[in-house]
Parts: structure tokens; C-alpha cells; sequence
């Protein structure tokens, strides 16, 4: 994983405890974790006291004000994800993940297709969102199931 601002390798920190995306979503209420390893930028770009966990994920104490493009490390699982959810999306609301696909994008970097290849994606969107209508087009047994109110 490489700094989002100095794009430097990122160097072990010290041990913290954190919570991780997926006890977030499966036990939110935990109040103990476990000490983990944690990765700093050697040059301190974003503050003493930001680390990022080892998703990429930027965990920081709130004193500074970072720009949304180093919310994640580079070449990180949680960068990765952050532009697959929006390049995915465009084809349901193009103009606001239009928006924040541009607030992620790093100078120099090409992980981020390109602007002139986003409507691209989401007409391709667009296309497998009604060839998967028209694949189950006759299976009224998933609706009546959805729509059906349990007797109490
Ligand atoms: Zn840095």
C-alpha cells in the first residue's frame, strides 16, 4: 500500500485497536478489539495520528482537514472498492457518482478509467440491468414472494 499524497510506501505503525468494515456491519455495538497492525506514512503526510488499518482504510483523529482522495491508501482493498461501487453505479445516477469518482482521482494515477470512458460504463450498465429484467422476465414467484405481508 502506497501513501495517497507522497505516494511512499507505507511503513508499519504501532499496534491499535479498531474496528474493522466487516465486525461494522456484523456486531456494530462491540466494544473491544483486539490490537491489529496499523500503516503510516514515513513522512507524515496526513498527521501524526492517522493510520490506515490493513484494508487502507484512513483512520485519523480528525485535527486536520484531508482531502477526499487520501481517505483510502493506494492500490489498497478499500480504494479498490470505493471506485468499483462508483463505476458500477453510474449507470443508475451518473451525475453524482460521476461527481464522486472525480473526488477520488489522484494525479498520475490509472486506476481510475479514464472521463471519457464513463459513459461507457454505465450504458453498459444500463444494457446488463435489462438483459438480467429479460432473463427473469417470467418469474413472478419472486415478486408474489417479496410483496406477500405475513399474517401476524
Ligand atoms: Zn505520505
Amino acid at each position: 500500500m502506497r501513501c495517497p499524497k507522497c505516494k511512499t510506501e507505507l511503513i508499519k505503525g504501532k499496534r491499535k485497536r479498531y474496528e474493522t468494515l466487516e465486525e461494522h456491519v456484523l456486531d456494530p455495538n462491540k466494544s473491544n478489539y483486539p490490537l491489529r497492525p496499523t500503516f503510516v506514512c514515513p513522512n507524515n503526510c496526513l498527521g501524526k495520528d492517522s493510520y490506515f488499518d490493513f484494508d487502507g482504510s484512513l483512520c485519523s483523529d480528525g485535527k486536520n482537514i484531508i482531502p477526499s482522495n487520501c481517505f483510502s491508501a493506494l492500490d489498497s482493498m478499500d480504494r479498490k472498492n470505493n471506485i468499483k461501487v462508483d463505476l458500477t453505479r453510474l449507470s443508475t445516477n451518473f451525475l453524482y457518482h460521476a461527481r464522486s469518482l472525480s473526488l477520488l482521482i489522484i494525479d498520475g494515477e490509472k486506476d481510475i478509467p479514464p472521463k471519457w470512458k464513463w459513459p461507457f460504463y454505465a450504458l453498459r450498465g444500463k444494457i446488463l440491468n435489462i438483459c438480467y429484467k429479460w432473463k427473469h422476465r417470467n418469474k413472478k414467484d419472486d415478486k408474489l414472494f417479496f410483496s406477500k405481508t405475513p399474517n401476524f
